[in-house]
């Protein structure tokens, strides 16, 4: 465990994640994990959905993040988990510019203002609109993240699998575009641990897009995407023999928007 960090983890402030920060940094300590991340889901002027931070609660975000760092000897690092909408990437310059991040992560959770592919409310359209069109949707929209280049690593790469659904198709060329997008921005992705315990029972990534991450070289970070602090570095080890088995050699960490690469051994 002295190799990982749990840098994808939500509180309270969100309205449906449980605990302090400060919490799920001390579950991160008794782990021995070696540094621990907060990343709420952001606050936002333009987005108006009951499962991310008020606006005017943001302070109080980093003054929790700020007693996690007193309540731990490990480092605590400052993210946030920001939703990416295609067109409307100038609604985050506001919050970029707010604090002094260690990371900011992308997410795409919706593919338009009217759909989050993992609102269980809205699982049908998936149906309607067809598998292989909506993977389609969701990967351009996550293509796009990545060429935005404002994240520091780009989180659940496949989370439009979440309900279970898996075109039938090859899924290279699905993988494969998204693998390109990241190299060409020097790019890292996550390996989300949360995908073991929803309907699709798998890791996001899939193992084939894994393995394509390691034949391109791409460095990882391995997130439980904890919403209760017990959840913090949940099935770890696991995530970590299988980004060995797909080849990848390096796990990325965040300091102040710096990124340092850890050779996994
Ligand atoms: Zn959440
Ligand atoms: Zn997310």
């Amino acid at each position: 465990m002295s190799l990982l960090t749990d840098y994808h983890t939500h509180n309270a402030l969100c309205h449906h994640a449980s605990g302090h920060p400060a919490d799920y940094a001390r579950h991160a300590e008794s782990l021995g994990l070696a540094e621990f991340g907060a990343s709420d889901h952001n606050p936002s002027p333009t987005l108006k959905d009951d499962w991310r931070m008020n606006v005017e609660m943001l302070d109080v975000y980093l003054e929790q993040v700020a007693e996690a760092r007193e309540a731990v000897q490990i480092p605590v690092r400052l993210g946030m988990e920001c939703d990416f909408l295609v067109g409307e990437e100038a609604s985050l310059d506001w919050l970029e510019a707010y604090a002094d991040w260690d990371y900011l992560i992308g997410s795409v959770h919706y593919l338009d203002r009217d759909w989050a592919v993992d609102d269980p409310r809205l699982v049908e359209k998936i149906t309607l609109h067809g598998v292989n069109e909506t993977w389609d949707r969701y990967l351009a929209c996550y293509i796009a993240m990545i060429k935005s280049k404002r994240f520091d690593f780009v989180g659940h790469p496949d989370l439009v699998k979440k309900f279970g659904h898996m075109p039938k198709d090859n899924l290279d060329r699905y993988f494969e575009p998204v693998i390109d997008a990241l190299v060409s921005v020097d790019g890292c992705f996550e390996i989300n641990t949360a995908g073991w315990h929803k309907a699709c029972a798998e890791q996001y990534p899939h193992m084939r897009f894994l393995e394509l991450a390691g034949q391109a070289g791409l460095p990882i970070v391995i997130s439980s995407d904890a919403h209760s602090p017990r959840d913090v570095g949940r099935d770890f080890d696991r995530a970590l023999d299988m980004a060995k088995n797909a080849g990848i050699k390096h796990l990325a960490r965040f300091d102040k928007r710096q990124r340092r690469l850890i050779e996994i051994v």
